[in-house]
């Protein structure tokens, strides 16, 4: 079985990726610089970040963040490495339905809201219950766009799982459109993503798509 680490990619190749990343690492600010990033905020908002129920706001603000953004310290690919074979030739659809989802926007770091709905069509194997869900999550506690989200989600299940198809549906709010700017509240965002039978095959599509719907 491939893992998800199997990239075919050179040493150097590696090596030239890990000094990246480390150097994205070096410029991370300290969690003291994050929370003066705050104290600047509430001031520039005209707040008094002495008054007493801002003491300590910048830190809460910066953990809360912590939460948010977990998605970055983690890797989803790594989520599906667990799969199981025995499942007596089982090779019809596997969908978690209605999974909440929680992510921030990229463009103005306010709150979307939803629900995802992913399936696959496994190809001998399938993975444990809570991982598509997890892999969601390891996304969506990222800053995000509900497009890539789903982009992201369907591929790392097709690209680790390697099943014959996969199906993401992300029905989403977003803050950003409901709280602020055209403030439209109660209009929701769809996005879909189908891979391999689930594009080649309308039927299967379509009884993903009811799926979803089923009360
Ligand atoms: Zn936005």
């Amino acid at each position: 079985m491939m893992t998800p680490y199997d990239t075919g990619e050179t040493k150097e190749a590696t090596d030239a990726m890990d000094a990246t990343l480390n150097q994205s690492k070096a410029i991370r600010p300290s969690r003291q610089e994050a929370e003066q990033a705050i104290d600047v905020l509430l001031r520039w908002v005209g707040e008094d970040p002495k008054r007493e129920g801002l003491v300590g706001t910048p830190s809460r603000v910066i953990r809360a963040w912590t939460e948010f953004c977990s998605g970055y310290d983690d890797d989803p690919a790594q989520m599906l490495a667990r799969t199981f074979e025995e499942v007596q030739g089982y090779d019809d659809m596997v969908m978690l339905r209605n999974i909440k989802m929680e992510s921030h926007c990229e463009h103005h770091l306010v709150p979307i809201h939803g629900v995802a709905h992913i399936a696959y069509m496994p190809d001998q194997r399938v993975v444990g219950i809570s991982k598509l869900a997890r892999v969601l999550n390891g996304f969506a506690h990222r800053l995000q766009t509900q497009e890539t989200l789903t982009a992201q989600v369907a591929d790392c299940i097709q690209n680790v799982l390697r099943p014959r198809g996969v199906a993401v549906l992300i029905d989403a709010q977003h803050q950003c459109m409901t709280t602020r700017g055209v403030r439209k509240p109660g209009v929701s965002m769809i996005t879909t993503r189908f891979t391999g039978v689930f594009k080649t095959d309308d039927l299967l599509s379509r009884r993903f798509i009811d799926q979803t719907k089923l009360a």
